[in-house]
This record gives structure tokens, C-alpha cells and sequence, in this order.
């Protein structure tokens, strides 16, 4: 019996070798272990063998079934392995598999906030334009209408490379790059890099970066400066916010106007954002003075223009609360992961 029992074990291996799908598998399942399999059969013999034989015999018949049990399995799980390589194969992936995330990298706060008003000035149809980091003393002064000497030159305290070129202290030479290489309509904006040669503390860094804005057509006036900020603050901080302009003085527009916007983080009764105003001055702005128009070779009796700045920093602060501007500098990532889109 005990040769019938092994040589069942040996069929059924042999057979199971051969199984491709389920379906055949089951059909052996049945044949050798089901209620009147083939192991099932041998064992209802026991009832006519004497006690101790039958102790001997169905102690082994169990192993034997135990083995066969095993079998199986093996072979189940090798029909599911090529079925899932049979499928890969044919480019048929099951999406529904749950998938571990790698840790991913974050995009800075000032990126996120220079996109965030690059595509608002697109929408508006404005170019992108960009310049030199390092420049040249006559676009970052002389053209801008700050000629040697002029007081204006105090507050851009200026790294000076020698041989007449400086690191840039604002984005408007790109202002003069742009009108003296392309014809007006213009409408442009420059986000970039500026270094100026002030003391690290909570708001001054010795670099950091500005936005530009250049408009230049037939027929501009002061009201389309307006419009096109109010326009610009709405999109960037929400619908409810207002504009607040008032007279400033800078050498390259005349008139000038600094411009603040309602509090975004308060919307109006005061907190520590607006230092309990209100409203958060945002940049400063103004019709081109006819005098740059004229260095570009612009005729300023037939174009008119506008322009303004800010800070990049500036505006990231007031959206995200940050209290001091060295936070963007210093790479802490426990700082720079809070910032999503
Ligand atoms: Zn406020």
C-alpha cells in the first residue's frame, strides 16, 4: 500500500508539472485530494488492515497527503507568477496595485511666487525678458536718468566690478536693453537676481530678487498704470483687494507712486502684516520719464509709458507670513517643504 500511496505522489507531481492554468489545477485537485480522489480511495482500504499496520500505513499516507498539499501550492503559485509576466509582457499593468511614493523635492516659496506673477502678467499678454546679472554702469544708472553723482546712487549702495560694470541693483537696465533692441507696443516683465551692497537683517539681503514691468504704446496714461495694477493685485491676492497709490519720487518715472494693497492676511482691521494699517506697500511705479524714452531713441512726444517694481521677497513674505527675509536663504527644509502650490 505503502507503494501505491508513493507512487500516487509521483503521478500527481508529474502531472502538476504539466498544469499551465487554474482550471486544470482544480480538475487535478479534485482527482487527487478531493472527497473521492485517488489518496482518499487508498485510505478506505485502512479499515481492513490490522491495528498496527493501519497506525503505520496512515501515518504515512498523511505525509503523502501533506506532500501532495505542498505540490499544489507550488504549483499554484507559479501559474499566478507567469500569468502576472504573460501580462506584463503584453503591456497590460494593473493600475489598481497600490504604488510606494519616493520622497519628492518641493518648489521654493519665491519660485512658487515668481510663477504665480509671471503667469498672471502672461494672461495679460506680457513677454518675459531677461538680462545680464552683471552690468553696465550706463543701463543700470546713466540711461535710467541717474547720471553720476545723483543722489539716487546713494540708495542702490552698489557692488562695482571695475571697468564700468557693477552687479545689477535693480531689473529696470532690462527696461533699457528691451526699448533700445525692439520696437514699441511693448509690454514686458523681468523677473531676476539684484544684489545690493546692504547688511543681512530681517528685511535687506545683500541679493535678492525684483520684478519689472514695462509698458510702452501710443496714448498710455496714468489710468492704464492703475487699471492694470488693480487688475494684477486682484488676480494675486483675491477679488475683494483694492489698490492705494501714493506720490513717490524715482529718477526713471515721472510722476512716481509707491503702491500699497489691502491687507491680504487681515483684509482691513490691522495685524502684525500690515503693522496694524491695513494696507502693505507692495512697489513702486510710474509713467517713464519722456527723458528714458528719449535715451532709447523712443520719441516721447508719440509714446508714452509705464512701469513698475517689487520685491519678490516682499510679496512672498505677505503671502506666506514670513517674518524675515534670511528664512529664503538659508535652505532649512522644514521651512521650505510647508510651501506647496
Ligand atoms: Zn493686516
Amino acid at each position: 500500500m505503502k507503494e501505491q500511496l508513493s507512487k500516487i505522489r509521483d503521478e500527481a507531481k508529474n502531472e502538476l508539472k504539466k498544469a499551465l492554468d487554474s482550471r486544470i489545477l482544480e480538475e487535478l485537485r479534485v482527482k487527487y485530494l478531493g472527497k473521492k480522489g485517488v489518496v482518499k480511495e487508498v485510505l478506505g482500504k485502512l479499515g481492513e488492515m490490522s491495528e498496527d499496520t493501519r497506525k503505520e500505513i496512515g501515518r504515512f499516507a498523511n505525509e503523502i497527503k501533506d506532500e501532495i498539499g505542498k505540490l499544489f501550492e507550488e504549483a499554484s503559485l507559479s501559474i499566478e507568477k507567469s500569468l502576472k509576466e504573460a501580462k506584463l509582457r503584453s503591456g497590460v499593468a494593473d493600475i489598481s496595485i497600490p504604488q510606494s511614493v519616493p520622497p519628492m523635492g518641493f518648489s521654493h516659496p519665491l519660485t512658487l511666487v515668481t510663477e504665480k506673477m509671471v503667469n498672471i502678467f502672461k494672461s495679460m499678454g506680457y513677454a518675459v525678458e531677461d538680462g545680464p546679472e552683471l552690468e553696465e554702469e550706463y543701463y543700470n544708472f546713466d540711461a535710467l536718468n541717474i547720471p553720476p553723482y545723483h543722489p539716487a546712487r546713494d540708495d542702490h549702495d552698489s557692488f562695482y566690478m571695475g571697468k564700468g560694470k557693477l552687479l545689477r541693483t535693480h531689473t529696470s537696465p532690462v527696461q533699457i536693453r528691451t526699448m533700445k533692441n525692439k520696437k514699441p507696443p511693448l509690454a514686458i516683465i523681468v523677473p531676476g537676481r539684484c544684489y545690493r551692497r546692504d547688511a543681512s537683517d530681517a528685511t535687506h539681503s545683500p541679493t535678492f530678487y525684483q520684478m519689472e514691468g514695462l509698458v510702452v504704446d501710443k496714448g498710455l496714461s496714468f489710468a492704464d498704470l492703475k487699471g492694470t495694477l488693480l487688475l494684477w493685485a486682484k488676480m494675486m491676492f483675491g477679488e475683494k483687494t483694492n489698490i492705494r497709490l501714493r506720490p513717490d519720487f524715482f529718477p526713471f518715472t515721472e510722476p512716481s507712486a509707491e503702491l500699497a494693497v489691502t491687507c491680504p492676511v487681515c483684509h482691513g482691521p490691522g495685524c502684525g502684516v500690515c503693522k496694524h494699517t491695513g494696507w502693505v506697500e507692495l512697489m513702486g511705479c510710474g509713467m517713464v520719464n519722456p527723458v528714458v524714452l528719449e535715451n532709447c531713441g523712443i520719441d516721447s512726444e508719440v509714446y508714452s509709458g509705464f512701469a513698475f517694481g517689487m520685491g519678490i521677497e516682499r510679496v512672498a513674505m505677505v503671502v506666506y507670513g514670513i517674518k524675515d527675509i534670511r528664512f529664503f536663504y538659508e535652505n532649512d527644509l522644514r521651512l521650505l517643504e510647508q510651501f506647496v502650490k
